[in-house]
This record gives structure tokens, C-alpha cells and sequence, in this order.
């Protein structure tokens, strides 16, 4: 039997912390949050970094999603390699799997060139160094 009624459909505003668009997803009311399925719906707002974008619903969302997730992968990379001076176990499961209180806040921005930079915690100018190195290596900037 084929479903006859209009599926419910949900509009979401977005706004990426990575610059100052604001974008509109949609999904189904009554989808599994694990299926969720985010179509892009509307730009509402244009950051200048993403102005030539203007024109492009799909582009402009696929842009600023991967960048934004670019950012968040690299950030939860820098904490997972923290030294641990800067982070304290608060759980440990059965399985051995350890939850971490951070005691370094990360920093980030983006340089002129729009490379992602992240700010290493102050411990000393080597281990800062080395830390910039593995985000450059892993998550090479934007183009
Ligand atoms: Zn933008």
C-alpha cells in the first residue's frame, strides 16, 4: 500500500562557526535520527568568503559543511594527541575506553589565506611546533 499523506518535512537554520552564512537544511519529521537525511533548502545568508557561491544552493552548503567538519576533525585530532600534562582521565569503561576532561581550550582561526590554524597550547615552543606540524600534515589548508 502506497503512503498517500505528505511527509512531514522540517527546516533547520544552520550557522556554521566557521564564518557568518546562515543556511537552511531540510528532513523528514519522522526520519531515524542516524538516517537523517539534511537536503540543502535555502542560502539566508552570504559570508564574503563564500559570496561566488551565491548561485549555488548545493556548492554553497557542501562548501561550508566541509570546511566546518574540516575544522571539528581537526580540533578533536590536536585533543586526542594532547600530552598528558594537559588532559585528565574523568571515566574509564570496562572496555578500557577513557573519557578526557581537557584542560587546553583550542584556538582556532583562519589565516588570510584561509588555512585552518590552530593554536597549540603553551607547553614550550617544541612540542608547539611539532603539534602545527601534525595539523598541517593531516589536515593540509583549504584551497
Ligand atoms: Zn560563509
Amino acid at each position: 500500500m502506497a503512503d498517500e499523506q505528505p511527509k512531514k518535512i522540517n527546516i533547520t537554520r544552520w550557522f556554521p562557526d566557521t564564518c557568518n552564512c546562515a543556511l537552511e537544511y531540510a528532513w523528514e519529521a519522522d526520519s531515524n535520527e542516524d538516517e537523517r537525511i539534511h537536503t540543502p533548502h535555502k542560502v539566508i545568508d552570504t559570508c564574503p568568503h563564500h559570496d561566488h557561491l551565491r548561485a549555488d544552493l548545493h556548492g554553497h552548503h557542501a562548501a561550508i559543511h566541509e570546511e566546518n567538519s574540516h575544522k571539528n576533525i581537526a580540533i578533536a585530532h590536536v585533543l586526542e594527541h594532547l600530552p598528558d600534562e594537559h588532559k585528565a582521565v574523568i571515566a574509564q569503561d570496562d572496555k578500557g575506553n577513557i573519557t578526557h576532561w581537557f584542560k587546553y581550550d583550542p584556538h582556532w582561526s583562519f589565516n588570510e589565506k584561509r588555512e585552518l590554524e590552530i593554536a597549540p597550547p603553551s607547553y614550550g615552543r617544541l612540542h608547539g611546533v611539532s603539534c602545527l606540524l601534525f595539523v598541517l600534515l593531516f589536515f593540509p589548508a583549504y584551497s
